[in-house]
């Protein structure tokens, strides 16, 4: 039998730097926070204070004497919600262009575009 690669059709992110999300599975359930990185391929942002895990670091001599450090983990875009700057309530995003032809992302919700 052969065996054939998944090939993941990269899909647009609608959700940009700077964002503000709500996480809706997981640990870290109902917890917001403002997107930090984007990683298009892997379908996953990070997030600030949200999915953090504690690492533990074996000393490795004087330079690094070990100890535990905060680890924070790209989430799943699937498991995000945006939350409107202008209305302030968790919303999907659609699209709208503008007079200059451009394309907006709007809010659901409100209708304000959100740039
Ligand atoms: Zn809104």
């Amino acid at each position: 039998m052969k065996r054939y690669k998944k090939i993941i059709e990269p899909v647009k992110i609608k959700i940009k730097v700077g964002d503000l999300v709500k996480v809706r599975i997981g640990k870290d359930k109902g917890k917001t926070g403002k997107v930090e990185k984007v990683f298009p391929k892997k379908r996953k942002v990070l997030v600030t204070g949200v999915n953090v895990f504690k690492k533990h670091l074996k000393a490795k001599g004087k330079e690094q004497p070990g100890g535990i450090i905060d680890l924070t983990k790209p989430l799943e875009v699937s498991n995000l919600s945006l939350i409107c700057p202008k209305c302030s309530k968790v919303t999907r995003i659609g699209y709208s262009v503008g007079k200059d032809n451009k394309k907006y992302r709007k809010c659901k919700k409100c209708q304000e575009i959100i740039k």
